[in-house]
């Protein structure tokens, strides 16, 4: 229903969205403000409040807090470390001009190779004379490759080993942080300095993994190790955040854990896990296919939500994995809910069943199929669309629809349903799931439509035409 109404953003680069209760949403356009979050997906602009979100991670780097004013702050501040001394001709040589010298430094590589430690010590300041001038052109993988080489010729090196963790923590690469950041420790008697330094990032790795135990544990650490403002008001906000994750309540059924904030209606949780049970039988048997493992369930029920639930076709649910669905206001499964909860949960058969191979047009002309939708409002105009050559190809609806400006979204949403109910009209719902299957093997979708529906696209596309055509138009 909301299908016609999405906006779309055209801008492709993603940031991403770290929830409270440890997920992650990658969308475009993430924007904030008093009371909510709003970003791009491909099925449309979703919201949420604000209060679920524990950061957002901007694909420049940049880092904010979406629960403070204050931007571009990670949780505590990044200790300066100088890992070498002594080598500073060697750094001149290793950097000048504005470029790196590669040739300098495989020649310093060579001297190292005969175990020489003068000659090794040379190697490791090249490398990190690189990485810095990486970082300071905001270069950071490379950055992390020259760190990572310099640490080949050096592993003890403290300074060098909080370094590159602290530039993986920029990345958000939260585990990949806490592998030099155990080096370290290793290497680094408690009275060190560095000691309260490393602890300080690790609590910064777990608190973005979203560990906030081990988070704390090691910023208690490091405040002992050496009292820190910093570290204490992180701190205080990881209590806070484990505090309130543990007012989440849980239920339970055989195929799902649902959670959902404290204040939501036990009865409303129920219904919706009976109603889900019953679309789990049904998107069994129809698909034959059970999914493995249970299926998590997000109840979100924040007053800021409800100008989204009130919204037709309930654009704010959301299925990343876990299906997560704004129930504000609702005391029972209306009509609406419960098309959503089938939309959703077709979402996590088809993703599961295809191995995740499943394109776009696929996963949304079935999951709407699924939920109850059919073309009939939109026929006529999809087959004047496509006299005219305006109905996108199936090839150009396989990946993300992110990028699609917005009247091509609704179009693609249209088109996708009427692909799919022509071929279930034909095969019946036999063939959909078969060419599940296939897809999750073949090399490519198409290559799976021509073997299970000896069709390719633009077979496909005709019979979609003829389809609406002899069902819908006069
Ligand atoms: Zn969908």
């Amino acid at each position: 229903m909301l299908v016609l109404l999405f906006a779309l953003a055209s801008a492709c680069f993603a940031d991403t969205i770290v929830l409270k209760n440890g997920r992650r949403i990658v969308a475009s356009n993430v924007t904030e403000d008093a009371t909510h979050v709003t970003y791009e997906t491909p099925a449309g602009q979703m919201s949420i409040p604000r209060s679920f979100v524990l950061r957002i991670d901007r694909d420049n780097l940049s880092y904010t807090s979406a629960s403070a004013a204050n931007t571009s702050q990670p949780p505590v501040s990044t200790p300066q470390i100088e890992p070498l001394r002594g080598y500073e001709e060697v750094q001149h040589l290793a950097v000048h001009n504005d470029a790196i010298d590669f040739g300098y430094i495989a020649k310093l590589e060579t001297d190292a190779r005969t175990g020489d430690k003068s000659a090794i010590g040379r190697v490791a300041a090249a490398h990190y004379a690189a990485a810095e001038f990486l970082v300071a052109k905001g270069d950071t993988d490379d950055a992390i490759d020259h760190y990572r080489q310099a640490l080949v010729f050096s592993p003890d090196n403290t300074g060098m080993l909080l370094n590159l963790a602290v530039l993986e923590l920029r990345e958000s690469h939260y585990t990949a942080a806490l592998d030099p950041l155990e080096k370290a420790r290793r290497v680094t008697p408690d009275t060190a300095p560095a000691a309260a330094d490393i602890a300080k990032l690790e609590g910064w790795a777990y608190y973005g993994a979203n560990k906030m135990d081990r988070a704390i544990e090691e910023w208690k650490r490091a405040e002992k190790l050496r009292p820190d403002p910093d570290v204490e008001s992180a701190l205080e906000k990881a209590q806070r955040d484990k505090d309130e994750e543990e007012s989440y309540r849980e239920g339970e059924t055989a195929h799902f854990q649902l959670k959902y904030y404290g204040g939501a209606a036990p009865e409303l949780a129920h219904a919706i896990l009976h109603a889900l049970e019953d679309d789990f039988r049904d998107l069994e048997s129809q698909l034959d296919y059970t999914p493995p493992e249970q299926i998590s369930v997000i109840l979100y029920t924040e007053q800021a939500f409800g100008d989204i639930t009130r919204a037709p076709g309930w654009a704010g649910a959301l299925n990343d994995g876990r299906i997560r669905i704004p129930v504000q206001g609702l005391s029972d499964v209306t009509p609406e809910l419960a098309h959503v909860l089938k939309h959703e949960l077709t979402h996590s058969f088809v993703g599961q069943k295809s191995r995740g191979r499943a394109p776009t047009w696929l996963q949304e002309g079935l999951a709407q199929y699924m939920e109850g939708r059919r073309s009939a409002a939109d026929a006529a105009a999809l087959v004047d669309a496509a006299a005219q050559g305006g109905v996108p190809s199936l090839g150009s609806l396989e990946g993300s629809w992110m990028s699609l400006p917005e009247n091509s979204a609704a179009l693609a949403y249209a088109w996708s349903l009427a692909v799919v109910e022509s071929v279930v009209q034909s095969g019946g719902m036999n063939d959909i799931s078969r060419l599940l299957d296939r897809v999750a093997s073949a090399p490519s979708t198409e290559d799976a439509c021509r073997a299970i529906l000896r069709s390719d696209y633009s077979d496909l596309q005709q019979q979609a035409v003829s389809y609406l055509k002899r069902e819908y138009v006069r």
